[in-house]
């Protein structure tokens, strides 16, 4: 595995906003890459928003989601400054989105 300081270049953290070195680097959460500085990739730290998503896509929190993504979801609640009683809202309101993207006809932008 490549060294922090090898692969960084000047950018905008994805999970912090911080202007920094960067790298990019897949998300624990799903298939997609994000820009992390080395405090929040070390931290194992995740944006919130497509957390929320990816979590909505697995159901309600805490219950539908398994005790790794629990430890991962936890360790980032303390670092965005959220409650889990905010976080389980704002996944609602992520499967509420999910939904009536879902229910749009095929020419509105559901494939
Ligand atoms: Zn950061």
């Amino acid at each position: 595995m490549p060294k922090f300081e090898d692969v960084s270049f000047q950018g905008k953290c994805d999970v912090c906003g911080q202007e920094t070195e960067v790298v990019v680097a897949g998300s624990a959460c799903g298939p997609v890459s994000f820009s992390y500085c080395r405090r929040c990739l070390e931290g194992r730290l995740e944006p919130y928003p497509f957390m929320a998503a990816c979590i909505a896509c697995a159901g309600q929190w805490p219950d539908d989601v398994n005790p790794g993504f629990r430890e991962l979801v936890r360790r980032n609640l303390s670092f965005h400054g959220k409650t889990e009683k905010e976080f389980a809202a704002d996944v609602e309101r992520a499967i509420q989105v999910k939904t009536q993207i879902d229910m749009l006809p095929a020419h509105e932008g559901n494939p």
